[in-house]
């Protein structure tokens, strides 16, 4: 007997259950015991920063980095999966911030690093848990006993072992450049970090005066006498002339200290009238005059090239203070005109301002041209105080006032405002400003083209990744700018003489130990800021003492370090290591093409020229239901506790692989789920809940026979399709595709349900024993456990739920859990080609059959005398003759004709017609009197059947029927009454009023009136 099942199934308190019957029996270390002689197969878990908690999209990565392994290991495989938990880095340090209400770093300082980064560590590990809980709780087998955290010294030092390795090759340097600066979080970002955070937002957009200047020292070309300058006297013939440039930054005017024009393009001076009829002139490019100038009247003056402006001086609008000109520069009295050649005519006046401390390209020219570098802003975006309104202010909120000031002083030639895209700090959303500062780089452009050949080895799921977004991005590679000026990371384990400036890297905590004059080594040792900073010893060189740099590490090198320091590689581990390199496997979502997967090849390519992982499936993005981007703000946000409690993990794993390819952006919609549970997860319990209920009536027990040959074509054709469905998901999984996989099961248990049991049921209800029950039991039974087995890596737990039913209580002998199992293989013998696409015509028939009796709303039960079929080939016309019966029973139609295609098969008095897809199919609309009768008896039986399940009888009970009823209806009882009694387990119909201990209801039936009643037969 197997344990009876009710068809009202609770998935989420199954669910609890299993996890409970995983963790007694040590699920996970068997996994791993039972195929410890199998091949590896490695997992990398991509480290989730546990600093918040786990959203939808986490869910999303998870199982996909569940379902692979959970195939492999059922194919034979040995899996390593070792869990990781990314805890350092900025996401941190800003949940803590916004606990202790800090908004910047000198309030960091103030109240201690130490117990700043105590506070951090404990975020971590009070978010570390709850992600523990999510990763059981979704069935992702990960081992979690030996996670490796990033946090830990162990770490730490793989991470110095590793810049020291890049350091020896001189592929680690400080740059002054200018990089990306998030002013609230006082640090530079990486460029991936940069691409992150793209937004489109709204600027002003300014065009503004600059005057040439009274005193031209330098000009040679001889354009100044066309534009005014009276060589003579050495002066302005008249007012000045103004150079237009234009500029969306405003407060980075106060930074200016050139402007640059393209050298080949075409400048006019213009004569222009303003509104009130006065007149100026304005140096502009020629293509821009229209849009920048509008309609108003002009006249063209002059016409030159860019090189001919070059050296020209002009009035800068803002005087710097001396302080914020860079050490060892001077600042001349004027700005200058420069030519550049990324000045283009498409947008402003085609004149550039430039301000070589607030710009990629500014800074670049600024070195070309040696041009002063003015710092009017200090790293917390402030203006720099210059007695003027916007001191210290935010340099957006300086904007507008910059712009009055602008316009008191007739320099703002006129406004707009603009939409544009520009980064935002992907972690708190503040503007990006770039800024010219030293910091840390890796010389990733020294293994551009390594990395480049190394990702044609690796394959892409969805394939276009490879070449497109990845691809693209390592073509354009730029060096790394990997350190941090913040608290709570690694250390960049680098230390200055305070002598002679000569700068050491430090690989290992025992290299630390053993240099000479070392102090400050506390015990327990804790690589963490301040205990690390207050380690210094004697330099080399000159003897003065080395002091580490204060900044730490990016977190995306944690994370890209962990094939090595999941180890605490070189130190330890070496074989383990080397075992596990590379992966196999790694998944997380698209935007880790910047982030993750990029961190790890670049490591990966500088440290052992090659790439760590061959396989990695990237995840679309999930949206809410409407498409819209899941946020706080928008109160979207879909809670992933939510929907386990409510659907469940198996719904929930379901929907995500079956719902769309991995690569599509999804769009997440918890009545799905809710569909899919419905659809799927209940059909195939419901054909489970059926098996069981008359298997356990019959005493079936699979291991007391030998399984018959199948009996039937229904057996044959199932097993067929059975076997083909093995063969396709084995495939697909191999293939890293579990949507196919799972869609082509969900098609199967379709198949299963709705044509195998339905049209089975018959060889289950009747009494007794015979070769042809069996068979239908030992199919159906075959069908329900490789089919478990097959759709058990991405629905674990109700899979396993029919395995231990249906498998282990029959057979003590077969492995603990279903997992353990090996996959199963398809017996290719088996796949009967024909009769699965019979099988599938008698379906597409059957349904346009269907179709026909609806539209002409002819009652299901009620027996039609004929059905007329045109097939889309003649060649079908043998099958159909052949599948008749089977047609004919599905109809509920007396007689079948199959016509050729050039009959005329129309919809109309005499027959229902429905088409699709070259096929017609027509029903007869005239019922002969015998037939009404028929379908009279037919209806009777269906409420009886119901009237047993209400009055509570069992399945195999037998009963005594009543009835009253008008004369008609009484004709149609009479002369079908053994197939009434047949159907319904009645051992007598009675006409008469039902016995008192009957249960008795009143019905209708083609409006005349029917009592029945039924008991118990004594
Ligand atoms: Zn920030
Ligand atoms: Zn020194």
């Amino acid at each position: 007997m197997f344990k009876p099942v009710s068809s009202k199934v609770n998935f989420p308190e199954l669910e609890k259950g299993i996890l409970s019957f995983w963790k007694d029996v040590q699920v996970l270390h068997k996994a791993a015991e039972s195929r410890a002689n199998g091949p590896r197969f490695t997992l990398y878990d991509g480290p989730p920063t546990v600093n918040g908690n786990p959203g939808i999209h986490h869910i999303l990565s998870r199982i996909y980095k569940d379902v692979i392994p959970r195939y492999k290991a059922m194919k034979g495989f040995y899996v390593f999966r070792k869990a990781g938990w990314d805890t350092h880095g900025l996401p941190v340090e800003l949940e803590v911030e916004k606990e202790l209400r800090f908004n910047n770093k000198t309030q960091i300082e103030e109240f201690g690093i130490d117990k700043f980064n105590e506070r951090c560590r404990a975020s971590v590990m009070r978010y570390l848990q709850r992600w523990v809980e999510l990763t059981e709780r979704i069935g992702f087998w990960l081992d979690m006993a030996d996670p490796y955290i990033t946090y830990q010294n162990t770490y730490v030092e793989s991470c110095w072992w590793i810049i020291k390795q890049l350091w020896d090759k001189g592929l680690v340097y400080q740059g002054y450049r200018v990089t990306p600066h998030c002013p609230r979080c006082g640090t530079s970002l990486s460029s991936h970090e940069v691409a992150l955070g793209y937004r489109d937002a709204e600027d002003p957009s300014i065009y503004i005066r600059f005057r040439l200047s009274h005193e031209q020292p330098w000009e040679k070309s001889g354009l100044l006498a066309r534009l005014g300058w009276d060589q003579q006297k050495n002066r302005w013939t008249n007012e000045p002339p103004s150079i237009l440039a234009w500029t969306t930054t405003p407060w980075t005017l106060t930074g200016n200290v050139a402007l640059a024009v393209a050298p080949r393009e075409v400048y006019v001076l213009v004569q222009a009238t303003t509104g009130d009829g006065t007149t100026e002139n304005l140096i502009l490019a020629r293509a821009l005059l229209d849009r920048a100038l509008g309609t108003g009247q002009r006249e063209i003056l002059a016409e030159f090239r860019g090189t001919e402006m070059e050296d020209i001086c002009y009035d800068r609008l803002y005087e710097p203070r001396e302080s914020f000109v860079a050490k060892g520069q001077a600042l001349p009295d004027h700005g200058r005109v420069v030519a550049a050649d990324f000045v283009s005519v498409t947008d402003g006046t085609g004149i550039v301002h430039i301000a070589p401390a607030f710009g990629e390209e500014d800074f670049d020219l600024g070195r070309a041209q040696g041009l002063p570098m003015v710092q009017s802003v200090d790293l917390d975006g402030k203006m720099l105080p210059n007695d003027r309104p916007w001191d210290s202010k935010f340099v957006k909120k300086a904007d507008p006032m910059i712009l009055e000031d602008l316009g008191q002083r007739g320099a703002l030639h006129h406004r707009d405002v603009i939409v544009h895209t520009y980064p935002f700090c992907w972690r708190c959303d503040t503007p990006l400003l770039y800024y010219a500062k030293p910091s840390w780089y890796i010389r990733t452009t020294a293994c551009r083209d390594k990395m480049i050949s190394g990702n044609r080895d690796i394959s892409w799921y969805p394939e276009y990744i490879k070449e497109g977004r990845f691809g693209d991005w390592l073509e354009n590679n730029v060096d790394w700018a990997f350190s941090r000026e913040r608290f709570w990371g690694a250390p960049l384990p680098v230390w200055r003489c305070q002598q002679c400036r000569t700068c050491e890297c430090i690989g290992s905590i025992d290299e630390l130990k053993t240099k000479p004059g070392v102090t400050g080594l506390n015990k327990p040792l804790d690589l963490h800021r301040p205990f690390v900073d207050a380690v210094t010893f004697r330099c080399a060189q000159c003897g003065g003492t080395m002091n580490r740099l204060p900044e730490v590490l990016d977190a995306w090198f944690d994370s890209g370090a962990m094939p090595v320091a999941q180890f605490h590689y070189p130190f330890e581990n070496q074989e383990q290591f080397e075992k596990s390199f590379p992966a196999d496997y790694i998944a997380e979502a698209i935007d880790q093409t910047r982030g993750w997967f990029y961190t790890l090849h670049a490591l990966s390519t500088l440290l052992f020229e090659r790439p760590c992982f061959q396989n990695v499936i990237c995840l679309g993005h999930i949206l809410d239901a409407k498409g819209e981007k899941m946020s706080k703000a928008r109160g979207n946000v879909v809670d992933p506790w939510r929907i386990m409690d409510n659907q469940g993990v198996d719904a929930l794993r379901w929907y995500m692989f079956t719902a769309s390819p991995p690569g599509n952006v999804k769009r997440f919609a918890a009545d799905q789920v809710t569909e899919v549970m419905r659809k799927f997860l209940s059909t195939l319990w419901n054909t489970y809940s059926f098996f069981v209920i008359y298997a356990n009536i019959d005493n079936f027990d699979p291991t007391t026979f030998e399984a018959p040959e199948p009996a039937s074509d229904l057996d044959r054709w199932i097993l067929s399709e059975l076997n083909q469905l093995v063969n396709q998901v084995d495939q697909a999984l191999d293939c890293y595709d579990p949507t196919e996989a799972g869609r082509r099961i969900e098609e199967f248990v379709d198949y299963l349900s709705n044509w195998y049991v339905r049209r089975s049921r018959r060889r289950f209800w009747k009494s007794g024993s015979d070769e042809d029950k069996l068979s239908a039991y030992f199919t159906l039974y075959e069908c329900l456990i490789t089919v478990s087995k097959l759709a058990a890596p991405l629905a674990p737990f109700v899979t396993e739920e029919i395995y231990q039913n249906l498998a282990r209580s029959v057979d003590a002998r077969a492995p603990e859990s279903i997992h353990l199992c090996d996959f199963p293989a398809p017996d290719m013998t088996r796949i009967d080609t024909r009769l699965m696409e019979d099988t599938r015509l008698v379906m597409k028939v059957c349904s346009l059959g269907r179709a026909a009796r609806a539209k002409a709303s002819l009652k299901v039960r009620q027996p039609l005398s004929r059905v007329v079929i045109r097939p889309r080939a003649n060649s079908e016309r043998t099958a159909l003759e052949r599948l008749a019966s089977q047609i004919m029973e599905e109809l509920n139609v007396k007689a079948i004709q199959v016509v050729d295609g050039e009959s005329d098969l129309s919809d109309g008095e005499v027959y229902s017609v429905t088409e699709e897809g070259g096929y017609a199919v027509g029903l007869s609309r005239n019922i002969p009197p015998e037939l009404l009768d028929e379908g009279i008896a037919r209806e009777i039986v269906h409420r009886l059947q119901t009237m047993r399940r209400s009055a509570g009888f069992e399945i195999a009970d037998h009963i005594v029927t009543y009835y009253q009823t008008t004369p008609q209806i009484q004709k149609a009882i009479e002369s079908l009454s053994s197939y009434i009694k047949q159907e319904t387990l009645s051992r007598e119909l009675i006409s008469s009023v039902p016995d008192e201990a009957a249960h008795t209801e009143k019905h209708r039936i083609d409006g005349q009136p029917l009592t029945l009643g039924v008991k118990k037969a004594g």
